[in-house]
């Protein structure tokens, strides 16, 4: 299928959500436009995006901004799917979301069970991970937080061959194996971190799934089924869905990638201008020009140097951001008077994205 199949032209979608707040809103949106109130004598810029989201319900925003993007790692393209924003701005609401409000994670899980029970036609393989970059280390959430910590998961390779190990990779079967998936890391996050605040709006956390699958065969005997683990993470090649001849049959692998960055907020104090302020401004800007140059090459059809030698998050991504590759950014936001310059930021990151 072409990606337009996928109800988007562009190699990038750019979102802005924008949480409810108690606080006196000084932003006017009109449908995909935001502006700030304009203040005596000044005219503020006004930005314009893709989607812009406001209120609490997440499938309005699941649909706009990430359903096409599972549909596509469904049929084997790499989907990376990020929330960028300042901390407490609703990026984990967004992609986690609660009880009440299932985020962008579970209901792509619950879509991609169901797509596999629509299509019998074809076998399926799931493999989750789950890890967190911290101070530009990362760290494995499915391993013990002692053996993630005291060895961190290594980068391997170049460009569209990068592995990363040792890396855990759960094979999942259900909705109810990824919320143990899930739990676990989580748990294992909080352990490993001294102040849970700090390290969740410090470090990016990376759930990903990938999905091999192939056509159906006479014999069921499938390899696939057995929940064998996968010692390091095999990364497809970009370009084209990604098929590869075993056993006979055709697989199709593809990766979906779905990041909750670290706040975007600038450091505050001289404590947080040390080193971890410093990772997180170097790996978000990076972001920001990776992004910006992939969406520039795609829609001019250039072909500039894409620097994505310049952070672990990037360096890691690059085989799921390469090529057809969809990827999609919400950016969240607090519309308070409070916040004007960090949604102020945010909306110029996004703008740059675009
Ligand atoms: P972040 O992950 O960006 O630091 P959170 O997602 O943790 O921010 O959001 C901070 C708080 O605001 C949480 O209590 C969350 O439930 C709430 N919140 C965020 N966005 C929304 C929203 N769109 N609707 C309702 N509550 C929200
Ligand atoms: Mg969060």
């Amino acid at each position: 299928a072409l990606l337009k199949d996928y109800g988007a032209d562009d190699k990038v979608l750019v979102s802005i959500r924008i949480r409810p707040t108690s606080n006196p809103i000084v932003w006017n949106i009109n449908d995909k436009k935001i502006q700030l109130d304009s203040q005596a004598g000044k005219s503020p810029q006004e930005f314009n995006f893709d989607e812009i989201l406001t209120g609490s319900e997440n499938k309005p925003v699941y649909n706009a901004v990430a359903r096409s993007h599972v549909c596509a790692a469904m049929d084997g393209y790499n989907s990376v799917i990020f929330a960028y924003g300042q901390t407490a701005s609703g990026k984990t609401f967004t992609l986690t979301g609660d009880e009440d409000q299932p985020g962008i994670i579970p209901r792509a899980m619950k879509d991609i069970f169901s797509y596999i029970r629509r299509t019998p036609t074809r076998e399926y393989l799931l493999r989750c991970s789950y890890l967190e970059i911290y101070n530009e280390n990362i760290h494995d959430l499915l391993a013990p937080p002692s053996t993630s910590a005291a060895q961190p998961v290594q980068i391997h390779g170049i460009g569209p061959n990068v592995v990363l190990t040792p890396l855990r990779e759960e094979v999942v079967t259900s909705l109810k194996g990824v919320r143990e998936v899930l739990q676990r890391g989580e748990g294992n996050r909080r352990t490993a971190s001294t102040d849970w605040n700090e390290r969740s709006s410090r470090s990016h956390s990376v759930f990903r799934v990938v999905i091999e699958s192939r056509e159906r065969g006479e014999r069921q005997d499938v390899e696939a089924s057995s929940g064998r683990m996968t010692p390091g993470f095999r990364p497809p090649t970009p370009g084209g869905a990604r098929l590869q001849a075993r056993g006979g049959r055709t697989v199709q692998t593809s990766v979906l990638s779905l990041i909750d960055l670290a706040g975007s907020e600038k450091a505050t104090s001289d404590k947080e201008r040390t080193r971890e302020g410093k990772y997180i401004n170097t790996s978000l800007l990076t972001l920001g020009s990776v992004i910006g140059t992939l969406a520039e090459n795609s829609s001019k059809g250039k072909t500039d140097h894409v620097p994505f030698r310049n952070s672990k998050l990037t360096r890691m991504l690059q085989p799921s951001l390469s090529g057809d590759a969809r990827i999609s950014v919400v950016c969240t936001i607090n519309p308070g008077k409070d916040a004007v310059s960090e949604s102020t930021s945010t909306l110029l990151f996004a703008q740059r994205i675009k």
